[in-house]
């Protein structure tokens, strides 16, 4: 028997006699209010709908909640997006993510990126940021480079004097407390000819490089000097310029206010140069010598002065590949 009043089910269409489900605006018998991928009954009070279709919770999650991207299974809670995909926080973080250059830790959040690689900020500012030369700051925006690669805050040039001889900042820790002449870097003054017995044995095996090129001297005991600015001066007496830091000095022999001879005594070098720089007064200085040993006289400055820089542009070279062959073989000797 049917009655009109009993409701008709929307699973089977059929008359429903006693308990029924009233869903999705319809009628069920309660076994047939059935979840659209399992295909069994819904019969608690948990629904999710989609397009008209009911599912159970865990149904409806496995079919439409993302899926990590990474370890395939779905994702509930918080995800993270990446390139159109999704994961799991933790899978991205583990699996995924950017990890620190330094300390091998996934990246959470903020980043430094430093030559293709990805770092932490803390590890970046730490541990791989260059560091300022002069007062150890990380160099984490613009900084400056000299010809060393030496790397210091831009704030710094202008605020701290160059060194004389090499051009190097010279900060205010590293500055010479004994000299007021001139300033100079550590790395000038390390390697700086202060005292004559080391003058004497650099200016001995200059000679000797130069007898070998063919510049003989004749073995006329040349002598070498240190002088301080003040004698040198008053040695170069007007010649050369200001900034000549060293001269050959000569003995000359007169008779009835006739010049009848020119000796070469040798050279003096002003007092602490970096031993680079002396050397190469010496040369340009054993040119003179050697011009005046050989009795030529008279020569235009240019000529000489030229003839001098020669020598030092010579020996500069011999050097340098004699450092060069060191280096690749044993097989020269300098
Ligand atoms: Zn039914
Ligand atoms: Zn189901
Ligand atoms: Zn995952
Ligand atoms: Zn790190
Ligand atoms: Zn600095
Ligand atoms: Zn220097
Ligand atoms: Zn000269």
């Amino acid at each position: 028997m049917t009655r009109p009043s009993q409701p008709l089910c929307r699973g089977c269409g059929q008359s429903i006699n006693g308990y029924y489900l009233s869903a999705l605006g319809a009628a069920w018998h309660p076994e047939h209010f059935v979840c659209a991928t399992c295909h069994q009954p819904i019969n608690n009070t948990q629904v999710n709908v989609r397009e008209g279709k009911p599912y159970h919770t865990q149904c409806y999650r496995d079919r439409f909640d993302p899926r990590c991207a990474y370890c395939h299974k779905p994702i509930t809670t918080q995800y993270y997006t990446h390139n159109g995909a999704s994961y799991h926080l933790e899978c991205y973080q583990e699996h995924i993510g950017p990890r620190c250059q330094y300390c091998h830790k996934p990246i959470l959040g903020q980043y430094y990126t430093h030559e293709g690689a990805f770092y932490h900020s803390e590890c970046y500012r730490d541990h791989v940021v260059p560091r300022c030369a002069y007062c150890g700051k990380p160099l984490m925006s613009e900084y400056l480079v000299d010809h060393w690669g030496t790397k210091y805050c831009k704030e710094h040039q202008g605020q701290y004097p160059t060194c004389a001889f090499c051009g190097r900042l010279v900060p205010p820790q590293q500055q010479d407390p004994q000299s007021s002449e001139h300033v100079r870097c550590p790395i000038c003054r390390a390697s700086a000819v202060e005292s004559l017995p080391q003058a004497r044995a650099i200016f001995q095996g200059l000679m000797q490089q130069l007898n070998a090129q063919g510049l003989q001297f004749n073995n006329i005991p040349l002598q070498i000097e240190l002088v301080d600015r003040a004698r040198l001066a008053q040695l170069l007496n007007g010649r050369s310029g200001v900034d000549a830091l060293g001269v050959t000095t000569h003995s000359t022999h007169m008779l009835n206010g006739q010049v009848v001879r020119t000796e070469v005594n040798g050279i003096a070098v002003l007092r602490g140069l970096p031993s680079t720089l002396f050397r190469g007064v010496c040369v340009h200085e054993l040119g003179h010598a050697w011009l005046t040993l050989q009795g030529i006289r008279g020569l235009p400055s240019w000529a000489e002065e030229g003839f001098c820089e020669s020598c030092l542009s010579y020996w500069k070279l011999l050097r340098h590949i004699a450092e060069e062959l060191a280096d690749g073989t044993t097989m020269m000797q300098a």
